[in-house]
C-alpha cells in the first residue's frame, strides 16, 4: 500500500508530489487525462512569480514536474475512474481495471472551463478563444474583444479586461443576467462594455485557425445573423470541477466543488487542493499554495497514525 497518492499533475497536484517526495513519502502520482492541467493549454503565463520574463505553461509544468521527480515522485498514466474512501485505505480504480491503495490521497484534479462546443472554437482555442482574463487579459491590449455569459464569471472577465481595452463586446443568450445585482449593474454601467443580449455565438471566425478575426452572432429571438469584428473570444459560462470519481463518497457543493477545510475533507486521510476545491480563485499560484498545505496535512496524518 502506498503512502501517499495524489491525483492529477496540475500546479496543486506537482506541488503536493514535490513537498511529499521532499518529506520521503515516495508519492505516487497519476497523471489524469490531461498531464499538466489546463496551464498546458494555456499559451505564456506571466503571472506566476519568479519568471520576469513569463514563462509557456507546458514549460512551467514540465519544470514542476521534474522538480518533484527529482525527489523521488513516481508518475503514472491513468485515469481515475472511482475512488472508495475508507480511511486508514483507500482505493483508487483506474481506467482499464488497475487499482491502486494508500493511507492518504490527495485530490488534485482540477477544473475545466465550460466552452460552447462549437467546432470553430475548439479549433481556436489557446489562439484567440480562452476562458480566462487574468491569464490572457494583457495579451488584447487595445484590441476588440468578447466575452461570452451572463454568470458573474463573466461580469469579472468584462470588467477585469477594460484595463486592457476599451472594445468590449458581452454576449448573453438572455435579455438578463444571472450575475449579482452589483456586478452586474456594474457592467451595465461601464462605458467600454457594449452588450449583445438574447444572442449566441454560432461561429468564431480565423484565419487558418491560427488567430481568431471576428464572430458570426445569431440572435435567438429574431434568427437575425450577424457579424463581429473581434481578436479575441473570452468564454465565460461557468467551470466544472473534475469530481465525478468522488461524486457520494466526499462532501460536495451543489456545482461538485469538493467541500474541504484547509484542504482536509470530510473522510480521514483524503485531501484536497487547487480548483477541484476552489471556485473562487483558480489561480496557478493558489493552487501551488493549496497543494503545498495538503501535502503538509498528509504529512502530518501520517504522522499521527505513526506511519
Ligand atoms: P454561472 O453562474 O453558472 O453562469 C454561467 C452563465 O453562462 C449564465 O449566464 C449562463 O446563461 C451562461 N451559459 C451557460 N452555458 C452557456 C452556453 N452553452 N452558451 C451561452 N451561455 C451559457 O457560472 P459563473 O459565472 O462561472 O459563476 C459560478 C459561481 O461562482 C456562481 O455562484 C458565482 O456567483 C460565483 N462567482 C462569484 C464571483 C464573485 O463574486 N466575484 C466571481 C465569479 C464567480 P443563463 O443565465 O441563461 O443560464
Amino acid at each position: 500500500m502506498e503512502k501517499v497518492i495524489i491525483l492529477g499533475t496540475g500546479p496543486a497536484g506537482l506541488t503536493a508530489a514535490l513537498y511529499t517526495a521532499r518529506a520521503n513519502l515516495e508519492p505516487l502520482v497519476i497523471e489524469g487525462m490531461e498531464p499538466g492541467g489546463q496551464l498546458t493549454t494555456t499559451t505564456e503565463v506571466e503571472n506566476y512569480p519568479g519568471f520576469v520574463d513569463g514563462i509557456m505553461g507546458p514549460e512551467l509544468m514540465d519544470v514542476m514536474r521534474r522538480q518533484a521527480a527529482r525527489f523521488g515522485a513516481r508518475y503514472q498514466h491513468g485515469t481515475v475512474e472511482r475512488a472508495t474512501f475508507s480511511p486508514g485505505q483507500h482505493r483508487i480504480e483506474l481506467e482499464g481495471g488497475e487499482h491502486v491503495e494508500a493511507a492518504t490521497v490527495i485530490i488534485a484534479t482540477g477544473a475545466r472551463a465550460k466552452y460552447i462546443g462549437l467546432e470553430s472554437e475548439q479549433k481556436l482555442i489557446g489562439r484567440g478563444v480562452t476562458s480566462c482574463a487574468t491569464c490572457d487579459g494583457a495579451f488584447y491590449r487595445n484590441q476588440p474583444i468578447a466575452v461570452v455569459g451572463g454568470g458573474d464569471s463573466a461580469m469579472e472577465e468584462a470588467l477585469f479586461l477594460t484595463r486592457f481595452t476599451s472594445d468590449i463586446t458581452l454576449i448573453h443568450r438572455r435579455d438578463q443576467f444571472r450575475a449579482s445585482k452589483i456586478m452586474a449593474d456594474r457592467v451595465l454601467q461601464h462605458d467600454k462594455i457594449t452588450i449583445r443580449w438574447n444572442t449566441v455565438v454560432e461561429e468564431v471566425l480565423g484565419v487558418d485557425q491560427q488567430e481568431v478575426t471576428g464572430l458570426r452572432v445569431r440572435n435567438v429571438q429574431t434568427d437575425q445573423l450577424d457579424e463581429i469584428a473581434i481578436k479575441g473570444l473570452f468564454v465565460a459560462i461557468g467551470h466544472q470541477p473534475n469530481t465525478a470519481p468522488f461524486a457520494g463518497q466526499l462532501d460536495m457543493d451543489d456545482i461538485g466543488y469538493i467541500r474541504a477545510q484547509n484542504t482536509r475533507t470530510n473522510v480521514e486521510g483524503v485531501f484536497a487542493a487547487g480548483d477541484v476545491q476552489d471556485s473562487v480563485y483558480r489561480q496557478a499560484i493558489t493552487a501551488a499554495g493549496s497543494g503545498c498545505m495538503a501535502a503538509l496535512e498528509a504529512e502530518r496524518y501520517l504522522e499521527a497514525q505513526g506511519q
